[in-house]
C-alpha cells in the first residue's frame, strides 16, 4: 500500500481489553501494511494472530521512539506504507508515537488516523460526568509532591478532569486527591474497562479511598479515574447558600483579594465548605459586576 508520494502512516488503534473491539478497518489496513510498528513484538503478535494477519513487525517504543521514527521515515520515503499500533488502545495517548508523527508531517508523508478504543474515551462517556468539556492529565506525576502541585493548578478547574492511573500508585493518588480537591465533588473509577471485570464506580473525593480499603478486588487492575470540575457560575443556586455573618465574612475578604484567597481564608475563618464558599464568591463577584457603575 503506498501513495504515488511514497507510504502511508496509519495510526491504528487496538482493543483496550477486548479483543473484539478491533474494528474491521484495522484490520483490512494491518493486513496490507507493510510494517507494523509497535511497542513490544510478543503483545502485539497476540493480537494479530487473533485475526490472522502476518505482517512484519517493527519495534517502536519509548526507549528507541526517535531513532525509530527517523528509520519508519526513510522506508515510508522509499513508498512502504506503516501501521503503527501500541500495547492498548489509541497509539500516542500516553503511548509513544508523537515523534513519529511530527517527523513524518514535516516531511509531507500523509497520515491516516484509524479510531477505535481508548481508555479516557470509554471512561468519561460512561462516568455520568459531563463530557462536553473535559481536560486529560494523563498519569499523574509519580511522586506525592508533584501529584499534590498539579492538582492545585487544577483545583478550580470548571472541566471534567481525566487521569489514568495504575494499580500500584491508586490508592496514593485517591488519597492526594482528598488532600487538594473538596471532599463532596464526584469520582468516577473506571477500571478494567471491555474485560470481564469491569467496573464503573460513582463515588467522591471523601468516599473513594475507603471504597478500596474495604473492597481489595477494586484496587487490583488498570483504572481511569474521572473527576467532576470545579464549580462555575452557571452552577452558583439563585439563593443564597451562606448564613449572613459567613458572607459577610467572605464579601469583606473578596474586597481585599482574589476569589481564590477569599475563599482560602474563608475556609479558616469559618469552617465552612470550600465549594459552597467558592460558589457563593462566585456569586458575589458576578453580582458587582453586573452593578451598572
Ligand atoms: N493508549 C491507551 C489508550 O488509548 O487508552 C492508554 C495507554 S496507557 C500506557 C495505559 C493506561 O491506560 C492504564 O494504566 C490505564 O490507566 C488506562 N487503561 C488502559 N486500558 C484500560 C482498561 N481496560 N481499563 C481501565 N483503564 C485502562
Amino acid at each position: 500500500m503506498s501513495n504515488s508520494q511514497g507510504g502511508i502512516l496509519y495510526l491504528v488503534a487496538t482493543p483496550i481489553g477486548n479483543l473484539g473491539d478491533l474494528s474491521l478497518r484495522a484490520v483490512e489496513i494491518l493486513k496490507k501494511a507493510g510494517i507494523i510498528a509497535c511497542e513490544d513484538t510478543r503483545h502485539s503478535r497476540t493480537l494479530l494472530d487473533h485475526y490472522g494477519i502476518s505482517g512484519a513487525l517493527f519495534p517502536l517504543h519509548e526507549h528507541n521512539e526517535n531513532t525509530a521514527a527517523a528509520r519508519l521515515i526513510e522506508r515510508l520515503h522509499r513508498g512502504e506504507s506503516v501501521a503503527l499500533v501500541s500495547d492498548a488502545g489509541t497509539p500516542l495517548i500516553s503511548d509513544p508515537g508523537f515523534p513519529l508523527v511530527r517527523l513524518a508531517r514535516a516531511e509531507g508523508i500523509k497520515v491516516v488516523p484509524i479510531p477505535g478504543p481508548c481508555a479516557l474515551i470509554t471512561a468519561l462517556c460512561a462516568s455520568g460526568l459531563p463530557a462536553n468539556r473535559f481536560s486529560f492529565e494523563g498519569f499523574p506525576p509519580r511522586k506525592s509532591t508533584a501529584r499534590k502541585t498539579l492538582f492545585e493548578t487544577l483545583r478550580d478547574d470548571p472541566r471534567t478532569l481525566v487521569f489514568y492511573e495504575s494499580a500500584h500508585r491508586v490508592k496514593e493518588t485517591l488519597r492526594d486527591f482528598g488532600a487538594v480537591f473538596p471532599p463532596e465533588r464526584r469520582l468516577a473509577i473506571a477500571r478494567e474497562l471491555t474485560k470481564r471485570f469491569e467496573t464503573i464506580e460513582a463515588s467522591t473525593v471523601g468516599e473513594a479511598p475507603g471504597l478500596l480499603e474495604r473492597n481489595p478486588e477494586m484496587g487490583r487492575g488498570e483504572f481511569v479515574l474521572v473527576l467532576e470540575g470545579a464549580a462555575t457560575v452557571q452552577d452558583v443556586p439563585a439563593e443564597n447558600e451562606l448564613p449572613a455573618e459567613q458572607q459577610r465574612v467572605l464579601q469583606l475578604l473578596l474586597e481585599e483579594c482574589s476569589v481564590k484567597t477569599a475563599v482560602g481564608l474563608a475556609v479558616k475563618i469559618t469552617g465552612a465548605r470550600r465549594d459552597v464558599l467558592y460558589r457563593s464568591a462566585l456569586r458575589l463577584v458576578r453580582e458587582v459586576n453586573d452593578t451598572p457603575p
